[in-house]
């Protein structure tokens, strides 16, 4: 029987990994599982190649309270640097292990993890899988024909010379037109409000600056109403008569992720509305059961370092409760 088995290898995960050995669970008392092949595969399929992942994202404090801590690196950097956590922190991590129930036994402080692979036991259970296994969706249908044009990421197609439309307004549909306008593409954004003041001031000033240039086509207060084949090609036509049907060679959507919701309810998990109830150090309803990382930041979504804090903040909780090891440092 697990110490503690941590669900999904990204910075959360990682982190709380690193947490968890530092407070003294040994590796064989330690297990985390991972679906992708690798981890960090958020980091590695959303983000632009030569992306500046910043440390105060989303405007959260750039302020660390755990084992782990990052500056403003590039893409390369931060995942060589939890890389080397889980090699630091003698670490365990099972691949290609897709979690997909977890029961909680009635009298004793004990789970059943259940992988397409296997079933594990362990006392405390950390979930870390992020909100984008399923990356939000427009409102109305996509065509099936245009998957391969329709996408939701820049790094699986490569994209040269092309026109592009971003869809979203956030920081990471700024970064998508930067990174594609750098590219060759031309590059048009549609977001549905006026302003940007969902992004950090950074991506704010870059993408006007590039609507200044011309260099990116800003389409501020559009609508999509449909996106049809025309021809192998994506029609978007906008509910502003304006802009009329415009066709792209590609769409990318920049639109975020969303709480997987059924996967925690079906483990037990009380919600309040679309959230899951957190307690205390992002204790789940369930005794022993965590979310952290995005999972436990709210519908404005976390950051890594968000990620870090909330892994420290776990553990301080799960050693005063459940392991009885001496607390973390930090907090
Ligand atoms: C385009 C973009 C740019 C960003 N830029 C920045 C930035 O500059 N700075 C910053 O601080 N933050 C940035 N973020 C946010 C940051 O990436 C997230 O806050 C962070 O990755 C959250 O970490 P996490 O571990 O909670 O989730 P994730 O990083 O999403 O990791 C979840 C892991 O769980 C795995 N998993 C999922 N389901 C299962 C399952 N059922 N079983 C097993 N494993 C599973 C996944 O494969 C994945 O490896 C950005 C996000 C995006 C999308």
């Amino acid at each position: 029987m697990y110490q503690m088995i941590i669900i999904g290898a990204g910075p959360a995960g990682i982190s709380m990994a690193a947490e968890a050995r530092n407070a003294g669970v040994t590796p064989e008392g330690l297990l985390v599982l991972e679906k992708a092949e690798e981890h960090s595969f958020t980091l590695k399929k959303y983000y632009p190649p030569d992306k500046l992942v910043t440390a105060n994202y989303k405007g959260f404090e750039a302020v660390c309270t755990g084992v782990m801590c990052m500056p403003d690196l590039s893409k390369h950097e931060t995942i060589s640097y939890l890389d080397r956590s889980l090699v630091e922190h003698d670490v365990h991590v099972r691949y290609r292990e897709t979690v997909h129930k977890l029961t909680k036994h009635d009298r004793e402080q004990r789970f059943t993890v259940y992988t397409d692979r296997g079933e594990f036991e362990t006392r405390v259970v950390v979930i870390a899988i992020g909100i984008l296994g399923k990356p939000n969706k427009p409102d109305y249908p996509l065509p099936r024909t245009l998957k391969d044009r329709l996408l939701f990421d820049v790094t699986s197609v490569p994209l040269e010379n092309a026109d592009i439309l971003i869809v979203g307004g956030g920081d990471s549909a700024s970064e998508y037109c930067q990174y594609l306008s750098q590219r060759g593409n031309r590059v048009s954004l549609s977001y549905r409000k006026t302003d940007f003041s969902r992004m950090n001031d950074i991506n704010r000033e870059s993408l006007l600056a590039l609507g200044t240039r011309g260099q990116v086509e800003l389409l501020l207060g559009s609508t999509i109403a449909r996106v049809a084949d025309a021809q192998g090609r994506p029609e978007v036509t906008f509910t502003e008569a304006s802009l009329g049907a415009r066709r792209y060679d590609y769409v990318v959507y920049a639109l975020g992720g969303s709480t997987p919701e059924n996967f925690l309810k079906t483990i037990g998990i009380e919600f309040s509305g679309a959230a899951p109830q957190l307690k205390e150090a992002y204790e789940t309803s369930v005794p022993g059961l965590f979310l952290v990382g995005d999972l436990s930041a709210g519908p404005k979504g976390g950051s890594i370092i968000w990620a870090f804090n909330s892994a420290n903040t776990a553990m301080r909780k799960i050693c005063r409760e459940y392991l009885d090891c001496p607390p973390p440092s930090g907090g």
